[in-house]
């Protein structure tokens, strides 16, 4: 059986937990350094990232896990997940910081506010339509040394949506909140 943290500051922290266990992963809640002991990856979930940001500094996990990232812990960030591990952010408060795991700039709510929030359904390279949920997404606007799995386009050009560099992940929606599982075996199958 896998073991995968979940952490467990801020956000939709359950849904990732029921979403994981369809898979049969032994699920970790994070919320302190020594709830680390013993995952073989850990999903950040959607939120609030200023929220998160800010709780991963009090909590004393953003240093444990900035050691954790270099020594190739593999991370999912959905949403707020992805802005928190994102090398450049548009948009955020001044105080808000990231990991630098993932080589993109994302916008925060870079396809509207809560008001414009859609569903759509996302092509997933080697999966094919998946449902996305975006709630104010953060939308992808420069890429680097990452690889894209998925773009999508909401009338204004296509940009990526999920993407992936080594052992991290990220998504601009939210495959949490549909029983769809298969992006989340994409990432349990990389363990
Ligand atoms: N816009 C939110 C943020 O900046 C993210 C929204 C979400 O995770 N659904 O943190």
């Amino acid at each position: 059986m896998k073991h995968v943290g979940v952490l467990a500051l801020q956000g939709d922290v359950r849904e990732h937990a029921t979403t994981l266990r369809k898979l049969g992963v032994e699920v970790h809640e994070v919320r302190r350094p020594t709830d680390l002991n013993g995952i073989e990856g850990l999903v950040i979930p959607g939120g609030e990232s200023t929220t998160i940001s800010h709780l991963l500094v009090s909590s004393g996990l953003r240093d444990e896990l900035k050691s954790a990232f270099a020594d190739g812990l593999p991370v999912f960030g959905t949403c707020a997940g992805l802005i928190v591990l994102s090398a450049s952010i548009l948009d955020g408060r001044t105080d808000q910081w990231s990991f630098g795991v993932l080589d993109v700039t994302v916008k925060r709510n870079g396809y509207g506010r809560q008001t414009a929030s859609f569903e759509a359904p996302v092509d997933v390279d080697g999966i094919g339509p998946v449902p996305g949920v975006f709630i104010r997404a953060p939308r992808i606007t420069e890429v680097g040394a990452v690889e894209t799995l998925a773009s999508y386009d909401h009338g204004d050009g296509s940009h990526p949506v999920l993407i992936r560099q080594v052992q991290a992940w990220g998504c601009s929606f939210h495959p949490e909140l549909t029983a769809d599982v298969r992006v989340h075996e994409l990432f349990v199958n990389s363990l």
